[in-house]
Order: structure tokens, then sequence, then C-alpha cells
């Protein structure tokens, strides 16, 4: 087995429940593992991706059918272009925030947040949300930092 492939199943959790493989490692400011594949050294999931699946396409992202940000189950794992992503995403009814104004800034966290996990920049997410990139990034930290100090 792959040294890496063999480091990355040390450090998982199997959920017996949804079949997620939680990588328990320590997570970045937003919730996610980092790890390093051949050069590559950023969240575990794409890496995961690397290790099981292959490369991943240029200008593609890996998403996590299951929403856990911890999962890195290759089984778990698709990768899409960005509108495969927010398709699946409005399919599950996180990304319509189009053109809604009065949208709560609770929901439009989610709505960021949930696409920072999946990989999208500050300029994409604002076009996916139909918002400014300062607005976006605005909700994003002024959130975070509420929910840092347990507000
Ligand atoms: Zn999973």
């Amino acid at each position: 087995m792959d040294k890496h492939v063999r480091k990355l199943l040390s450090s998982v959790e199997h959920d017996e429940e949804t079949g997620c493989w939680n990588l328990m490692t320590r997570l970045d400011s937003v919730g996610r593992p980092h790890n390093t594949f051949r050069g590559f050294h950023e969240r575990a999931h794409r890496n995961a991706y690397r290790m099981f699946h292959g490369p991943i396409l240029p200008g593609y992202f890996v998403c996590h059918e299951c929403d856990n940000p911890r999962c890195v189950n290759p089984k778990h794992l698709w990768q899409g272009t960005r509108a495969e992503n927010q398709a699946d995403m409005a399919s599950k009814g996180r990304s319509n925030a189009k053109r809604r104004p009065g949208l709560p800034k609770a929901e439009t966290y989610q709505r960021i947040a949930s696409l920072k996990q999946c990989g999208f920049g500050w300029a994409e997410i604002a076009a996916g949300l139909d918002l400014s990139e300062g607005h976006c990034m605005n909700v994003f930290y002024s959130r975070k930092r509420r929910a840092d100090m347990g507000l």
C-alpha cells in the first residue's frame, strides 16, 4: 500500500452510519483537514481523490456527496466543474440565493461557508450568489468571528 494511503487511513475514523471516513487531524480555520500528497499540500479530500481516483482535471473541483468536510472516503467524492457543483448544491437547496436581497444573514453565511468548503474562491462565490465579493467576505468573517467568540 502506498505510504500516503496508509497514513491517511491510519488517521481516519469510520462512521458506520454514513459510511464516511472522518479524517481526525487538525482542522484549518474553516474546519477542513489538510494534508500533503505528491507535492500537493491542500485540502485532504482533494488529495484523497488523487490517491484513489487519480488526477484532478484543471479547473475542476472535488466535492463531497455527503457534505461532510472531514470525509475522505473516495466513494463520497466526485469531481465536477463549477457549474456542476452549483447544480448539485442548487438541487440540495443550498444555493438559490440569486436575486433575493432580503436573504437572512445566517442563510447567506451558510451558503458562503458551503461554497468555500467546496473550494470556490471569493470571486466565484460572489458570482454564484450574485453578491459583491466584499459583501460575501464581510458576512463570512463577521459571523465566523462571532462564532469564534461563542456568540
Ligand atoms: Zn462521506
